[in-house]
């Protein structure tokens, strides 16, 4: 006896026995844990929580932010300046000041990429509290749901297909449950579970059958188990330390401007080590406050630091943030913010029919029965009783005060009450003692009634799978063989009603029963319906407004071959280069290449099963395309991960796809997916402005120090200056920038984004110009100051050190304005204008109006103010404030003008270099 505990005890989970199992986790398989076990248990074992689900708290994430290169930077040059000036021993008010700045830009911007990190996170948890998951467990001999979290070793639970395992089980009886274990093993085939205990040694996870680990999805079946691993104590805790890196992962626009901006941080490196030493080299001609080493030392790390956009990646972030909140009004709810981007990325959308494409409001337009058709309003149940009967009992749904049930079921108990059936007495009298559930792979349901203590089967489904399962038929009454001319027939006005859009429902039934798996045998043919589920009125436009964006719309469909291509050709899904249609069993008949090739000429996918789903997406993300999938049922579920964008309904949706995907549509509108790209090309389009503002405004910035100093031997602008612009552009004008209203030209005759593309495309010839005409301006300001007063004024130089700051500051506060669709190509920005009515961005205009004042205070003549800043504007005459104002306002329309002058020219002569070529 004692032998047998201790080879127990070395026993792997799937070796013991049920009754080892039980004994070792102390629990009574009849009753299940008792409360006080698991107040005992839960002490030991914690909750059911994944190490990573935990979230990390403020403080760390806000310590977290200065370990970000860009910070890092900003501290070791202040750490860098602040130990130069103590060696010199000269930390003078403006170095402290400086330093202080120095802190204050590194602390705001942590600070709001602390705010940002944990708006995200709440967004992200809001979403997943939304579907709080429970299960169902045995305790104290009670069945009852509780919380996953909640669960303890011992628990007996039961789960059921779509359900994600809640914790690692031991499976004590096993009803077909198929388990996709590829968050786990990576493998792909979903696994059949077994409950016996297996012998054998050292199994590897995919083999340990009798197990359901945590994390894994039912698809299929039911199972029993009792946990024995929760939290990190289980399979994916133990290995996976953070599973939900995805929302933690970079979006690749996110790595983009890191790279960038780090290549950035780098020239900004040598901007500051050649200003370092120019200004080294004229120091004698500086003014004496500044000459010390470590002054020019602050100076030159001020203005390294100035050009690196250190607010990028915040800014990404922001933009990101945004565009979900105003997704989620556009009812599509995106789960994680790197999708947003893939969805501006996206070129090929494989979609749903019913429901998305089509309203799902159905209703029976044409009856087919004794061989005939009948109009609905003509339908007679007094002699065909088996028809109805076969609408009533073979279907769950309910019409009361309210509809419930599915839109197909519904539609057809409409036409039975039409008939004056009443379906809810049948139901009463003829009580339903088995069932085989509608799956969408057998496209069928039945059910077996107990008819004056005769067993019934009822069948309903895709009327060619039921054809496919009958042998007799009843007309008036009468059961006959069903001969190849009868299934002609029915094949005709099978495809008669398919050409008009209907939805095919097939009924049969049979007297006599068999064992379960030849319920839907040998059938006698009743009859069918035709469904009318009218297109959503919104949709033709938004299919229209893919093939302008360069999006191509596949329909993947359950729905027979000929109404998928009717409903296609109404919503402009086919097109001559995409008229095919190819069915689930095509699909299975077709090699992968060959599926490819035929994927070229096909837009409609009829009668294809879930796991097609999947083949399709893997065809299509083999060549390259970018694919966005959308799925309701639990088995869409693989094809939504694979998809680069997984969608799933909002409606009908089940908790697993929901669960799965990356997007969720609240009103399953294919339309909202439209408008979803739209939104994650704006949000691009307008980061681009961000990026192209700030690289233009701080480039500019060292651009004009750089060329004062070479051509005068003069540091025009003090750290304390260089570090207020950055204030002022980082922190209060490029954020606005980028929160732009939405524009819908950027769907119009535009390809999807190429992945790969650089950040900085499209935008290089703006940032020069911008570049140019402030650094121009600012330099102009300085000089004409210099010719406009006579050479006694003593304080010349001073307020040329002010015209710069003028120009150097207030130039982009203006020329911010440009940065939204005036640097688009003027031809489209003509297409576009129609539809896109100027658009303020309220946003940019309020920070502005906030720079502004800001910058004005700076500005105010008072003498403490002005020896702080280094400038002077006491005194000041007020021409040079003309000037200085007007020189900052003109870079405006100068860049504006100048942009589109150099764009004509350019394309005028790439325009006849291509002629000459030609000729
Ligand atoms: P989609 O895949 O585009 O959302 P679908 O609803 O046409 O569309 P399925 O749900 O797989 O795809 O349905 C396929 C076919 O099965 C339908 O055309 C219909 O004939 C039949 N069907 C649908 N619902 C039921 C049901 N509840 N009972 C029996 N048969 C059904």
């Amino acid at each position: 006896m004692e032998e047998k505990v201790i080879i127990d005890e070395d026993l792997e989970w799937y070796q013991l026995s049920n009754d080892a199992l039980f004994e070792r986790l102390e629990v009574n398989p009849e009753k299940g844990l008792s409360k006080d076990q698991v107040l005992k248990k839960r002490e030991i074992f914690g909750e059911n929580i994944l190490p990573s689900s935990k979230k990390p708290s403020i403080l760390l994430i806000f310590f977290k932010t200065f370990l970000d290169p860009l910070s890092l930077i900003m501290i070791v040059a202040g750490v860098l300046s602040l130990i130069i000036s103590l060696v010199v021993g000269k930390l003078t008010a403006p170095d402290i000041v400086g330093l202080i700045i120095i802190a204050f830009i590194v602390i705001i911007n942590s600070i709001i990429a602390t705010v940002q990190e944990v708006k995200s996170q709440n967004y992200v948890s809001s979403l997943d509290s939304k579907e709080k998951k429970v299960i169902l467990v045995l305790r104290d001999s009670v069945k009852k749901e509780i919380p996953i979290e909640q669960l303890v070793p011992g628990d007996i639970i039961y789960v059921k297909a779509g359900d994600f395992v809640p914790a690692d089980i031991r499976i004590i009886e096993n009803q077909l449950a198929l388990i996709d274990e590829s968050a786990l093993t990576g493998e792909n085939e979903p696994v059949l579970k077994d409950d016996e205990a297996i012998t054998s040694n050292n199994l590897v996870l995919g083999d340990q059958k009798n197990i359901a680990f945590m994390s894994t999805l039912v698809m299929e079946g039911k199972l029993l188990g009792v946990v024995f691993g929760t939290g990190k104590d289980s399979q994916i805790g133990k290995i996976a330390t953070n599973i939900t890196t995805s929302n933690k992962e970079k979006t690749p626009l996110e790595a983009k401007v890191i790279r960038l901006t780090t290549i950035i941080g780098i020239i900004s490196l040598i901007l500051g080590l050649i200003l370092f030493g120019l200004s080294w080299l004229f120091k004698d001609n500086l003014d004496e406050g500044v000459r010390s080493w470590n002054r020019l030392m602050l100076i030159a790390v001020s203005a390294a630091i100035s050009v690196i956009p250190e607010s990028l990646t915040i800014i990404v972030k922001i933009c990101l943030m945004v565009a979900t909140k105003k997704m989620a009004r556009k009812n599509v709810l995106i789960k994680n913010p790197k999708s947003i981007e893939t969805l501006g990325n996206i070129n090929v959308i494989c979609t749903d029919k019913t429901g998305t494409l089509t309203q799902n409001k159905m209703s029976v337009d044409k009856v087919f029965y004794n061989f005939k058709e009948t109009l609905v309003n003509e339908v007679d149940l007094e002699n065909n009783k088996e028809f109805f009967n076969c609408i009533a009992l073979c279907s769950d749904a309910v019409i009361s005060k309210k509809k419930l049930g599915s839109p197909t079921e519904l539609a057809s108990i409409e036409l039975a009450i039409k008939a004056k059936c009443n379906y809810k007495k049948l139901r009463k009298d003829y009580k339903r003692i088995d069932e085989i559930p509608f799956d969408s792979k057998r496209k069928m349901m039945t059910t077996l009634n107990l008819i004056d203590d005769k067993k019934f089967v009822y069948s309903k489904g895709a009327l060619d799978y039921v054809l496919k399962n009958c042998s007799y038929k009843l007309i008036d009454g009468v059961k006959t063989k069903l001969t190849e001319e009868d299934k002609k027939v029915i094949i005709n006005t099978i495809e008669n009603f398919a050409s008009q859009g209907l939805r095919l429902l097939g009924l049969a039934y049979k007297e006599k029963t068999m064992p379960k798996e030849r319920y839907e045998k040998d059938l006698i043919f009743l009859g069918a319906l035709g469904i009318i589920d009218p297109p959503r009125p919104e949709v033709k436009e938004a299919v229209e407004i893919a093939r302008n964006a360069g999006i191509r719309v596949i329909m993947i469909t359950g729905d027979h071959k000929i109404t998928a291509h009717v409903i296609a050709s109404r919503l402009g899904i086919v097109d001559d280069e995409h008229n095919d249609v190819i069915t689930g069993q095509e699909i299975e008949e077709l090699s992968d290449e060959d599926l490819k090739i035929k994927l070229k000429t096909t837009n409609v996918f009829a009668r294809v099963n879930p796991e097609h789903k999947a083949l399709i997406v893997d065809c299509l993300q083999s060549e390259k395309n970018i694919v966005a999938m959308t799925g309701d049922g639990v088995n869409d579920s693989p094809s939504l991960v694979k998809a680069d964008v997984g969608i799933a309904m909002g409606i009908n949706g089940s908790g697993v796809a929901k669960e799965v995907s990356d997007v969720i549509l609240s009103d399953d509108n294919f339309k909202s997916i439209i408008s979803g790209v739209n939104s994650g090309r704006n949000v691009y389009e307008k980061i681009k402005y961000s990026i192209s503002f700030l690289i233009a405004a701080n480039i500019s910035q060292i651009i004009t120090i750089l060329l004062i100093l070479a051509i005068e031997k003069d540091l025009a602008l003090s750290s304390v200056n260089i570090l207020f612009h950055i204030f002022i552009v980082e922190t209060i004008i490029a954020i606005p920038i980028g929160m732009g209203k939405e524009r819908k030209g950027v769907m119009n005759n535009k390809p999807p984004l190429n992945k790969k593309e650089s950040v900085l495309k499209g935008i290089i010839l703006q940032i020069t110009l911008t570049t140019l005409f402030n650094s121009i301006f600012a330099f102009l300001n300085y000089q004409l100051t210099f010719l406009i007063l006579d050479t006694t004024n003593p304080y010349r130089a001073d307020f040329a050190k002010t015209g710069v700051y003028i120009a150097i500051i207030f130039g982009p506060i203006f020329y911010a304005l440009l940065y939204n669709d005036t640097f688009l190509p003027i031809s489209l920005r003509i297409k576009t204008a129609k539809k896109d009515k100027f658009k303020l961005n309220y946003y940019l205009i309020s920070f502005m109006f906030l720079a502004i004042i800001t910058t004005v205070i700076t500005l105010l003549p008072i003498e403490k103010l002005n020896a702080f800043f280094e400038f002077r504007t006491e005194n000041m005459p007020y021409y040079l404030w003309l000037l200085f104002f007007l020189f900052s306002f003109v870079q405006l329309p100068f860049i504006y003008f100048g942009y589109n002058l150099l764009k004509k020219t350019i394309s005028y002569y790439s325009k006849n270099k291509s002629a000459i070529k030609s000729q």
